[in-house]
């Protein structure tokens, strides 16, 4: 099968982190920005850069945008040209189309007119920060719907040499352990009587009130 081949638009933080990572995994990867400058700084590292207005409807399509499996558009500041951007990759039938957004609002003008995905970079990191400043045993935050998350929690003193049985974890915080990692290995369906050890890191599932009051309680 062929590899897939992605464009990134927009060079700034955002894009050129997603437009490196890409390439360093092996990706075919298409820069764009109409900075200059910015191309100069792409050039080197992905698999093309070219200098363009996405806002321009001819040059995204003589770039032949179509054709690519995945466009990004991580347009920050400029609200208006992102959402154009997003338009016209619509109108010329790109498949997948994942933005960013600054706010809640561009996030729902982005799905209302076609955007696949919408992305919220800063947001995500911000939360992630604060609960990791809240309980730093949480080593990752993951939003799977508006209201619920994973998380992985480096076990925390007062569970160590206690079975899942008798931290009670989903009679006491509603909230379900799905799997443990010990050592790098991971037991993805723990048993009642598994022991926690140190060290270990518990990956569990719930409403995000739920799971504050978890944080909170073993903090
Ligand atoms: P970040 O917060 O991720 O650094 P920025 O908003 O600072 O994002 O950067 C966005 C990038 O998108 C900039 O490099 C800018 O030149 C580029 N950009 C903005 N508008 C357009 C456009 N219409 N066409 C192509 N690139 C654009």
């Amino acid at each position: 099968m062929a590899k897939k081949q992605f464009a990134v638009i927009g060079m700034g933080r955002f894009g050129s982190s997603i437009a490196n990572s890409l390439t360093e995994m092996g990706f075919e990867v298409l820069a764009i920005d109409s900075s200059e400058d910015k191309i100069q700084d792409a050039i080197n590292k992905v698999t093309h850069a070219v200098s363009a207005d996405s806002t321009d409807e001819e040059a995204l399509r003589s770039l032949g945008i179509r054709n690519f499996d995945v466009v990004v558009v991580a347009i920050g500041e400029d609200i208006q040209a992102s959402i154009l951007t997003t338009l016209i990759l619509k109108d010329l039938g790109v498949k997948m189309i994942v933005v960013k957004a600054q706010n809640e609002l561009h996030g729902k003008v982005l799905t209302k007119i076609g955007a696949d995905k919408v992305v919220y970079p800063e947001r995500d990191m911000g939360m992630r920060v604060a609960h990791h400043l809240i309980s730093p045993n949480i080593l990752e935050y993951i939003e799977i719907s508006e209201d619920h998350s994973i998380i992985d929690l480096r076990a925390p003193e007062a569970m160590i040499g206690k079975s899942l049985k008798q931290l009670d974890i989903r009679a006491k915080f509603k909230c379900n352990v799905m799997a443990i990692k010990t050592n790098g290995q991971m037991n993805i369906a723990p048993y009642p009587d598994d022991l926690i050890r140190p060290e270990d890191v518990l990956v569990i599932v719930g409403r995000n009130a739920d799971l504050s009051n978890l944080e909170i309680a073993y903090s």
